[in-house]
């Protein structure tokens, strides 16, 4: 057992979510990872690990699960709101069902399942909240308009938040990467839209590995608990958008 505090991370079935999973059970905390696709998760092999194979959307599960790791490891001290996806299309185009779902996964479910901690971590006057943001939460770009408004809105949620709690001693940080090699592109179709992003990504080297991204999230977050990094904007360097 460890005497570290209990890691929350959702989305950590794969990409940026799973690498931060690993990067946080190495350094020696427990963690509760969600994410619908439980195989993934048991993959990890991680130790001292909580899996909870639940929708971040469902609210009332994702309390269960906390509460479950909670009562096993003590109270969570991060949660790393990295669930999200992101649907590549001209808006005419666009699945009405996939509108909803990136702002209900990528937003709703960022805010509420912060509602979970914060109570707890005010009382406690400490805890840190790491919001994944995106370089598309700063600058507009082609057939990403639904995206970019969700990463927009997580990028002023964040701000908002962090202020909110500045006085009660919680930290709440941004972290903004640009193009990472992840499974991010599932969810856009085969074309044109799929072909010119991978052409662009190729073009810069294939992006950041997302233990990358990792890095920045255990860099950030073994600060001392009065120094706030607020926002990281970390990309390839060779990436020029
Ligand atoms: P992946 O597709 O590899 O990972 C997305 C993760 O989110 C998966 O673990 C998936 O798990 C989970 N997820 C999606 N929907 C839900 C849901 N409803 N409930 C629970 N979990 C869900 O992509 P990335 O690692 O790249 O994405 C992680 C974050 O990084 C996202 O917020 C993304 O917007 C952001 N980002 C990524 C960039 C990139 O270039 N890759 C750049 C900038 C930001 P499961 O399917 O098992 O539920």
């Amino acid at each position: 057992m460890t005497d570290l505090p209990l890691v929350v991370i959702t989305g950590a079935s794969s990409g940026i979510g799973a690498a931060t999973a690993r990067a946080f059970a190495a350094a020696g905390h427990p963690l509760l990872l969600i994410a619908r696709r439980l195989e993934p998760m048991v993959e990890l092999g991680l130790e001292n690990a909580e899996l909870a194979a639940v929708d971040v959307t469902d609210t009332a599960a994702v309390a269960e699960a906390l509460a479950r790791a909670e009562e096993r490891f003590g109270a969570a001290d991060l949660l790393v709101n990295n669930a999200g996806l992101m649907a590549l299309s001209a808006v005419a185009e666009q699945d009405p069902a996939l509108v909803q779902e990136q702002f209900d996964v990528n937003c709703v479910a960022l805010m509420k399942n912060s509602q979970l901690v914060l109570p707890g971590m005010q009382t406690r006057r400490r805890g840190t909240i790491v919001n994944i943001g995106s370089i598309a939460g700063k600058q507009l770009y082609t057939d990403h308009t639904v995206y970019n408004g969700t990463k927009y809105a997580v990028h002023a949620m964040t701000e908002g938040l962090r202020r909110e709690n500045a006085a009660h001693g919680v930290r709440v940080l941004l972290v903004a990467p640009g193009m990472v090699d992840t499974g991010l592109l599932g969810n856009t179709g085969e074309g044109a839209v799929l072909d010119g992003y991978l052409d662009y990504k190729s073009s810069i080297g294939g992006g950041l590995r997302p233990d990358d991204i990792a890095q920045a999230i255990l860099t950030a977050y073994q600060l001392p608990q009065h120094i706030s990094f607020r926002e990281i904007v970390v990309a390839p360097t060779s990436q020029d958008a």
